[in-house]
């Protein structure tokens, strides 16, 4: 496949569609090419991959909630991607999965409860919870210095198996962010305080993905932790990690131009956000009516399955104001507002705050105000502790609130 292509596949065999995706894609002779070797396709050589050349394989789990939540990674999906290489002569001492979980939740429960203990056994491959990782790398990533886990960057080859999803603070989240996995959960409260969008262009600058397979069978379109999964049976490949984003954006109903991670990591050089550029072509199955039809995607946008019309994120996050929050503490709030919204009680509240909005987020950290969500607001005449608080937690606070 070329830079500018993304092959899909429609189905919902997802093993079978990895495989028959990465054959198409030609997986082992891009990564016998990054091993320096020649001859491609069926007939090489691929024992000649040296031994000690590991490849790394990165899923999204988030939180340790099951794909079927539209959060994370389909383990069938990572399952094909392990059958493929294993069929294609790499040994399995040779294959790695890697992630870190976000602020708030433990990789090793997201490892149990999103399947992956067991599909690690299965296959005899290395499960790898970064989140533990003491080894830390400072790497300077195109003039800002990120922490990065020595592990990800030790890989010959990173294959990112991230989910087409939704983000409440970045809007939309896909290759370029998932990257945030393999860095320590310190960084990851620093890319907050940063602004997030900046360091994960950044970080995309130090730590290079050279081959994608897009889980797009159920993802929220609002939310990274999943909870509304919006069905589309698809699987995706690509070698573009910017150009994969911008893509996202047209299925999720933004212009990438409204992303500022998907441009700037474009003026990094580290891809194109042009989706003029992008050619689309599909192996099997129907294309859902919502999704963009194969071909150069044109200026004129495309259907889109979200219209922003439709986004609960735009209804209720006018209650709150945030300064540099977490996504586990931001992405947590949302939906414990959501149901207050769905009991007709949200308006009771932004009511009694009279003008003020809850506050949420690191910049919150020694100053004062009336309501506020997470430890980084214990200076707030109320504050709802935790760091971050549980979604029930913030529901029966802010019920609490409302009947005082
Ligand atoms: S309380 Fe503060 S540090 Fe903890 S998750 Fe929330 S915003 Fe982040």
């Amino acid at each position: 496949m070329t830079a500018n292509e993304i092959l899909r596949i429609y189905g919902t065999e997802y093993r079978d569609m990895t495989v028959r995706l990465l054959q198409e894609a030609d997986l082992i002779g891009e990564i016998r090419k990054k091993a320096g070797l020649t001859g491609r396709g069926p007939g090489a050589d691929n024992n000649s991959i040296p031994e000690d050349f590991l490849i790394g394989i990165k899923p999204n789990l988030v939180t340790p909630n099951p794909a079927m939540f539209g959060g994370t990674t389909h383990p069938e999906i990572v399952e094909g991607i392990l059958s493929y290489l294993l069929e294609h002569g790499l040994k399995k001492e040779q294959l790695i999965i890697l992630e870190g979980s976000w602020v708030g939740d433990r990789t090793e429960e997201a490892f149990d409860y999103c399947g992956y203990f067991s599909l690690a056994e299965r296959y005899g491959v290395a499960l790898k919870d970064l989140q533990k990782e003491k080894r830390i790398d400072t790497v300077s990533c195109a003039g800002m210095d990120l922490q990065i886990c020595s592990l990800a960057r030790e890989l010959d080859f990173l294959i990112n198996v991230p989910v087409l999803k939704g983000h409440c603070q970045t809007k939309v989240t896909c290759a370029l962010k998932n990257m945030k996995g393999v860095i320590p959960n310190s960084e990851k409260r620093r890319f907050h305080r940063m602004g997030l969008h900046k360091p994960i262009a950044h970080l995309n600058a130090g730590i290079r993905q050279d081959f994608i397979v897009i889980d797009h069978i159920c993802g929220d379109p609002d939310f990274e932790e999943g909870g509304n999964p919006l069905v589309r049976n698809c699987i995706m490949a690509a070698e573009d990690p910017v150009l994969t984003d911008a893509y996202t954006c047209r299925i999720l109903g933004y212009e990438p131009s409204e992303v500022s991670y998907i441009t700037l990591a474009a003026r990094l050089g580290l891809g194109s956000c042009d989706l003029d550029t992008l050619s689309l072509r599909t192996l099997e199955g129907t294309i859902p009516e919502e999704e963009p039809q194969d071909g150069v995607l044109s200026g004129e946008k495309e259907a889109s399955g979200q219209s922003p019309e439709t986004r609960k994120l735009v209804d209720i996050a006018y209650a709150v104001e945030e300064i540099d929050s977490c996504s586990a503490c931001y992405g947590t709030l949302l939906p414990a507002l959501e149901r207050l919204r769905k009991e007709g009680l949200l308006d009771l509240l932004v009511r009694k705050l009279d003008g003020a909005k809850i506050g949420i987020g690191q910049g919150y950290r020694g100053r004062t105000g009336l309501l506020g969500v997470g430890n980084c607001t214990a200076g707030f005449r109320n504050c709802i502790r935790g760091c971050p608080p549980k979604e029930e937690e913030i529901f029966d606070a802010l019920k609490r609130f409302l009947e005082a």
